[in-house]
């Protein structure tokens, strides 16, 4: 259960974590050393918007906790640990209007074995740090991509703490001037971004991977196709290759820290003509709305082509 305020009341402005019960500096946290998440990265994560001091998409950020729980077999201890509550308040009491929830869940504490004894006490982590949301200018400018074909495990459906592909992925984008890596299958199939999903509009219809075991299903991502429905936008759930991509009439990327947000180039290549298309910025803006309206805020105003 979550302990009294920090004193003084809004000291959590810079960041605010919570740590298996406790409400404290971010800075003041300690982990041991034998836990299983820092051993082994045996654990799960989940990352949330925070705007206007709420926490978005919070239902559908725990469910999917949830089941990568249930997905490596760590029993989450709702009743001691209770999310849906615990996260909101601690998003109000950072005072943070803008920026990100990082959730960490950990088998636990043992000595060191890879197998581990059931019933390990998971340990449980918030923390909240502010972070700018893409501007327009951002957005207009969008991101180019490096592909690199995905060296990943076949379950990246679990959102597991074992990130060591996408800090080698995102470090080889970067050496080539690129803001994320595209992961590609063999045969050529894009599956998802270093850390968003992936989608093109090929045809006049808008595409992207199946939700199976080789990518991340973001929540994004499922806005993001209830959006198209809602918007009566042609679209459909099936992967795409490079070479399709390279030939897109637009393409972007979908995360919580991202947005929707449009691919200029893909391995150097312009996509389109480079600048973010009308599939886009309906989503955007959509999806805009919709956070604006969990925040309680007024609408936003909406991007525009330029
Ligand atoms: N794929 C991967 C591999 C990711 O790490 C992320 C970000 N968590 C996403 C997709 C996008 O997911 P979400 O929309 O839930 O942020």
């Amino acid at each position: 259960m979550l302990e009294p305020e920090l004193n003084p009341p809004g000291a959590g402005a810079g960041g605010l974590l919570y740590l298996n019960g406790r409400l404290l500096r971010p800075e003041e946290g300690c982990i041991a050393v034998e836990d299983r998440g820092f051993l082994f990265g045996d654990g799960v994560y989940e990352a949330l918007k925070i705007l206007n001091g709420r926490c978005l998409w919070l239902d559908e950020h725990l469910e999917r906790l949830g089941e990568s729980c249930r997905a490596i077999g760590l029993e989450f201890p709702w009743g001691e640990h209770p999310l849906a509550e615990i996260l909101p308040r601690l998003a109000e009491e950072s005072g943070i209007q803008a920026g990100l929830l990082y959730l960490q869940v950990t088998r636990g504490v043992s000595p060191r074995d890879f197998d581990y004894a059931p019933g390990l006490e998971p340990t449980v982590m918030a923390l909240i740090r502010p972070l700018a949301f893409p501007d327009e200018s951002t957005f207009q400018r969008g991101i180019s991509l490096h592909p690199w074909e995905d060296f990943r495990w076949a379950r990246c459906d679990i959102k597991s703490l074992n990130l060591l592909p996408a800090v080698l992925g995102k470090r080889a984008a970067r050496e080539q001037g690129c803001d994320e890596v595209l992961w590609v299958a063999a045969d050529g199939t894009v599956r998802e971004g270093g850390s968003s999903n992936a989608f093109a509009v090929i045809g006049g219809v808008l595409r992207t991977h199946p939700a199976d075991n080789f990518i991340l299903n973001g929540i994004t991502r499922r806005s993001l196709l209830r959006l198209a429905g809602e918007l009566e936008l042609p679209h459909e759930v099936r992967a795409f290759t490079l070479g399709e991509l390279e030939g897109a009439e637009e393409a972007f990327v979908a995360s919580t820290t991202r947005d929707v947000m449009p691919v200029n180039s893909v391995g150097g290549r312009p996509v389109a003509d480079g600048r973010p298309g009308p599939v886009s910025l309906q989503l955007v803006n959509r999806l805009r709305d919709e956070a604006a309206l969990q925040a309680g805020l007024d609408s936003p105003q909406p991007f525009s082509r330029r």
